[in-house]
């Protein structure tokens, strides 16, 4: 018997039938006598709605009580979906991410796994119960109180509860056939990559990516856990993720130069504007974003005009920091020396990925012809040994994707079938 691990996403247990048709696969799974961990997301668009809610409340929801809230999502659809196995007469039991064991450090709405205590998961599993996981949550291990991962990290508790328990690998279920060569609902003809290394998938993540979190991948490449990204409205096969070793040699992408685009609508622009050039500006600046917490992406900073002394520094970062980050910037206004703050949160970027583009020159180029072609203008850049990102206007956005997969021959005849989901 082996033991395996699945995560279901919020899309596959959007209502009742839904939880009713995941329950089934389950079954499936258990009746081929694996003992069967289950990770669970909140139904649909369950805690964006919770987040709605709380901002309607309050404009400053207190995070740990924001916490307190985002939980409850996932603890409704791990407690229906018990039910929906128990009634198909397979024994089945939920737990909370704390009962669950999973211990975090404190900082609510980006807590981290600190470690996992799965004595009550090892004895539900050996009592031969489906054990289902409430996703994206646990329990800080100083303050006690009920934490949550960071959006969209029930990835990452499967990914940690497949390490705890010795998984053989673990099985990512989702709205779409696997990882694609671009999000399927921007581009219908992206194509599902059979096979994709721990590192081009942690660059994909990191540039918005969203079929995998990217904290998920980190943990699965650290620990040699294989991910099997799949749909759940399926029994196609779907997307491995693994170490480079592993993958088969036909679908080794050294072969191909590019593995995918990646688009990311979440990020926003500050424009720190006159910035004196002097020593110890720009790390007073983004001394301010790390003491407020807000990770920052691309920076760019401006040759300095001779005749001012002073100089431009832009950088994006999560358009949800975006009236924080101005707010703290702006309290030290004077201090840094800065005339004045712009800020833009209608920007997209895209970014082309592939482990190719270390041994083929001229990506840069073919990507910023077809973005010239189209008449896109490029606002940033920055690149990575396997990577490279442009911010473009928002409305643009899909257009530049578009093209940039054509351009390196990424297109298919077939179209990207999306099962389900908002897309939110
Ligand atoms: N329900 C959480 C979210 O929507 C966690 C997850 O789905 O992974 O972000
Ligand atoms: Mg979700």
């Amino acid at each position: 018997m082996s033991r395996i691990v699945q995560k279901y996403g919020g899309s596959s247990v959007a209502d009742a039938e839904s939880i009713k048709r995941v329950a089934r696969k389950i079954a499936r799974a258990k009746q081929r006598g694996d003992a069967v961990t289950v990770v669970i997301s909140a139904m649909g668009d369950t805690t964006d709605e919770l987040m709605d809610l709380a901002y309607q409340v309050s404009p400053q929801p207190q995070t740990r009580e924001l916490d307190m809230l985002l939980t409850t999502g996932e603890r409704q659809s791990a407690a229906l979906l018990a039910m929906a196995l128990n009634d198909l007469g397979v024994k089945a039991r939920s737990y909370t991410g704390s009962q669950a064991g999973v211990i975090t450090t404190e900082r609510h709405g980006d807590a981290r796994i600190v470690t996992i205590t799965p004595g009550r998961i090892e004895k539900s599993l050996a009592q031969g119960n489906v054990t289902i996981v409430a996703g994206f949550q646990g329990v800080s291990q100083d303050t006690k109180d009920v934490t949550t991962l960071g959006r969209g990290a029930s990835d990452t508790t499967a990914i940690a509860l497949a390490a705890v328990l010795g998984a053989k690998y673990c099985e990512i279920y989702t709205d779409v056939d696997g990882v694609f060569t671009a999000d399927p609902r921007i581009v219908p003809t992206a194509k599902r990559i059979p096979e994709i290394t721990y590192e081009e998938m942690m660059e994909m993540a990191a540039a918005g990516t969203k079929v995998l979190h990217l904290r998920a991948v980190e943990y699965a490449r650290r620990e040699g856990i294989a991910v099997h990204v799949r749909s759940s409205f399926s029994d196609n096969p779907g997307t491995w993720v693994k170490g480079h070793a592993d993958i088969a040699k036909g679908n080794q992408m050294e072969e191909a130069m590019i593995t995918g685009i990646a688009s990311d609508a979440s990020e926003a622009k500050i424009t720190v504007v006159g910035v004196p050039d002097e020593v110890g500006r720009a790390a007073r600046t983004f001394d301010v974003m790390a003491a407020a917490e807000i990770n920052i992406d691309m920076i760019v900073q401006n040759v300095s005009a001779v005749s001012t002394g002073r100089t431009d520094i832009s950088f994006t970062l999560p358009m949800s920091d975006g009236q924080r980050a101005v707010q703290a910037l702006n309290a030290v206004k004077d201090e840094i020396g800065f005339e004045e703050l712009l800020y833009d949160d209608q920007i997209g970027k895209v970014s082309v990925i592939g482990i190719g583009m270390r041994t083929h020159p001229g990506v840069t180029a073919a990507f910023f012809d077809a973005l010239a072609a189209n008449d896109i203008n490029i606002d940033m850049i920055s690149t990575s040994e396997i990577r490279i990102s442009v911010i473009v206007e928002a409305p643009k956005l899909a257009t530049a994707v578009q093209a940039a997969h054509t351009t390196f021959g990424l297109d298919t005849n077939g179209e990207a079938v999306v099962y389900a989901g908002t897309g939110r």
